[in-house]
């Protein structure tokens, strides 16, 4: 998508429209067995510039919903990760880095790998 270099800046939090929502993606980055960090990246509603975002977590009761969803999609944690413009542009506000508007995208946190993943094959009793 082209960066639309002519909107110019402004403070505010823009409503993510759906058909925009579609085009970010998450993915969830596991740093150990209770701590991850989600990022989305996607265009910006303001500049349309790629634009990307993180959130982390605290380990707890969040940890435990994940594991009874069990990376099922659609049933696994929705957090918002806050993402401010980054687009690196000024959009003619000195030293701005992007077009002053953030967006909330919703992303489904994905289960993490699991460890005891020793799938037994079955035999086949020849
Ligand atoms: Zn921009
Ligand atoms: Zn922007």
């Amino acid at each position: 998508m082209p960066h639309n270099r002519d909107v110019p800046w402004s403070d505010e939090q823009v409503e993510m429209p759906e058909d925009l929502l579609q085009k970010w993606e998450c993915r969830t980055e596991w740093l150990d067995d209770l701590h991850w960090v989600q990022i989305a990246e996607g265009p910006c509603p303001g500049c349309d510039a790629d634009i990307s975002g993180y959130t982390s977590n605290e380990p707890g009761p969040i940890y435990r919903q994940l594991l009874e969803a069990e990376g099922e999609p659609g049933k696994g944690l929705q957090v918002k990760v806050p993402v401010d413009c980054n687009c690196g542009f000024d959009h003619k506000q000195k030293d701005a880095g992007g077009c002053g508007r953030s967006c909330i995208p919703i992303c489904a946190v994905s289960a993490p790998p699991r460890k005891d993943n020793h799938q037994e094959v079955a035999e086949d009793g020849a």
